[in-house]
Parts: C-alpha cells; structure tokens; sequence
C-alpha cells in the first residue's frame, strides 16, 4: 500500500521506525522485535539507512520481510550520501522488485572526510525518486529547525521546496515540546502547505539516550523532562517508567490536537513502544482526525 492512501482514513496514522542491527549483529536479532511490533497493527514501519553505523543493504532486505512475511506497509529510508544516479537506480530496482512501495527520502549525515555524490540536498533525491520509480515518498522536517539551517524561516523555505519536488509526506524530527511543534505547524499550514504531518516521538530511557540525541538534533530539552531525569537518573527502571509516561502524555495531546500521526523511534524496544500503544489504544480511536 502507498502511504498517502493510508492518510485518507478518517484516523491519525500510528507509524514505528526500527533499524538494521550494526554490521557486528546477525540480521535475524531485528525479526523477533518485528515479531512483537506486529501485533500492535502499526499502519506502517520505517527502517532506516545507514543510520548508527547500520549495514546499507539490509535496508530493502528488512523492508521486503515487512510487506511479504508480515504484511505491514514498509517505509524503506534512503539517503544522498555516496549516491550516483546509477546506484539509486538500482536501489529503486531492488525495492520495486520486493514490491517496497515507499521511501523516505534524506540527505543523511556524512561521515568525516567523505563527500556527497551526485545529490546534495534531500530534495535533489526527491525528485529523482519521482522521476524514476512509481513510489510514494516522505520525507523529514524539523519543527525546531535542522541543526545546520540557520534560520526557522529559512529551513522552512527548503522544506516548501522539498514539498514542491513531489512530497507525499513528512516525518518530523523527535521533540520534547508539544508547543514548539505547534507553532511551526501553523507556520508551515500558512504557508498553504497540506503535506500531511507525522509527529516523531521518542520515549527517553535514560540520561545518556537524551544527551545524544540532542546533541544530534538539537531538540528542546523542557523543564517537566530536566526534572524527571535529575530525580529518576539513578534508577534506570524508574526513568523508563517516566520517559513511557511523558511520550504517552506528549502524544495524548498531540492526538487531542488533530495531528496526522505519530511516528515513535521504538529504538528496537518493541516492550516500550507495547506500553505506549497500550496506554494510548482507547484514546486513538476516539479521535477523529481533524486536519490541523
Ligand atoms: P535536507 O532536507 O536536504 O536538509 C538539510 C539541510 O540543508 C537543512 O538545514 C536545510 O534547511 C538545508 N537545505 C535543504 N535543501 C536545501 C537547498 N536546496 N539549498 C540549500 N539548503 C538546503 N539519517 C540517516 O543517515 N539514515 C536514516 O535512516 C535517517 N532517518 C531519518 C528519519 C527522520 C524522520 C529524520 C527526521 C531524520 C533522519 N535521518 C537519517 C537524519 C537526516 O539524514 C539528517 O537530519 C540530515 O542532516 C538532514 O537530512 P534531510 O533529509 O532533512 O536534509
């Protein structure tokens, strides 16, 4: 299925992102945690692209035991990095060939000392993905502002054209702040864009987890979430607990506000992304979207 089509339900979309196991893993340990997100009926997963030192071609391998063994919509990440036309050609073959139907489209981070191929913004793949294949495609958005943009407005503008070269979708970066997220919304909707919009959740599970995240990304970091991890850091357990509790909190009001979806970086642990559907499951359906 393509996922614009699943955006036409009169529901917000519940969307999980898994990643390959690092070269060092055998790629069998991602099965049993798809195992377990399965029956949790995500409308779709992502699978990310050599993200975290992960291996690049257990990408489409892991996107085509989704749609074939499991039946639920993949969503394969793509990045720029290292990329000619004639690899993504190919890569576009492979995906097409498993009967893959989406791809996230990214500029990736590069590594030090390597440059970017023959595309350099995640617009440039954009367009290439929809000049070349018959996929939907998403792509990422950052309600705080990509860390190298450097401004709001002007990361919007870039994000405008993004949309412009063939957009289905976006996928926001994680973030702490359910306002700042509104408020970049309603700039992004005045600007007449009706992208759908998923919002990205990660529950935080320890003080270090936070860290690098937003060193990364450079996310907002609330007070509520600075006082959970002083009072809770010692105890990893209780720190879980309270990092399920905020992300269930954060998407009860994201739901309340008539957000397209939510999309939660389960990091692999399928246990915490059970917790957070468990506690959300009356509550999903009750809304009806109401596009904001
Ligand atoms: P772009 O949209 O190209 O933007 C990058 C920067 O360039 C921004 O500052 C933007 O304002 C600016 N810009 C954009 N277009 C132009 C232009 N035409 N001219 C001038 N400036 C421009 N990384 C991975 O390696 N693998 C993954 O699987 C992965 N998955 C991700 C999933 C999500 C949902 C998100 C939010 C991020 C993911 N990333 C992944 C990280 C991503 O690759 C980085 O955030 C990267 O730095 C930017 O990627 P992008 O596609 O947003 O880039």
């Amino acid at each position: 299925m393509k996922i614009s089509e699943i955006f036409e339900k009169n529901k917000p979309v519940i969307s999980f992102e898994i990643f390959p196991p690092k070269q060092t893993t055998s790629i069998d340990s991602i099965y049993s945690t798809i195992d377990a997100l399965a029956p949790l009926s995500p409308d779709f997963i992502s699978v990310t692209y050599g993200a975290g030192g992960s291996t690049r071609g257990n990408t489409v391998q892991i996107a085509s035991v989704l749609k074939n063994k499991y039946n639920i919509t993949p969503l394969a990440h793509l990045t720029c990095v290292d990329g000619t036309k004639e690899s993504m050609a190919q890569i576009l073959q492979e995906l097409a060939d498993e009967g893959v139907e989406n791809i996230l489209a990214l500029r990736g981070d590069l590594p030090e000392g390597a440059s970017l191929g023959e595309f350099h913004y995640a617009n440039d793949l954009v367009s290439y993905i929809k000049e070349n294949g018959n996929f939907d495609v998403a792509a990422a958005c950052y309600p705080e502002k990509h860390i190298e943009a450097l401004t709001l407005d002007d990361d919007i503008t870039h994000l405008k054209h993004k949309i412009e070269c063939g957009t289905d979708v976006l996928i926001s970066q994680l973030f702490f702040d359910n306002e700042a997220f509104y408020k970049w919304r309603d700039q992004v909707r005045s600007l007449g864009i009706q992208t759908p919009i998923v919002a990205g959740i990660m529950p935080i599970t320890s003080a270090k987890q936070l860290e690098r995240m937003v060193t990364l990304c450079g996310a907002s970091i609330p007070s509520t979430i600075q006082g959970l991890v002083k009072a809770y850091n010692h105890n990893a357990q209780a720190l879980k607990e309270a990092g399920i509790a905020y992300a269930t909190m954060q998407i009860i009001d994201l739901l309340a506000s008539g957000v397209d979806g939510i999309h939660l970086y389960t990091m692999n642990q399928a246990d915490i992304a059970k917790r957070i559907m468990e506690n959300i499951r009356g509550i999903n359906y009750a809304v009806k979207t109401k596009r904001a």
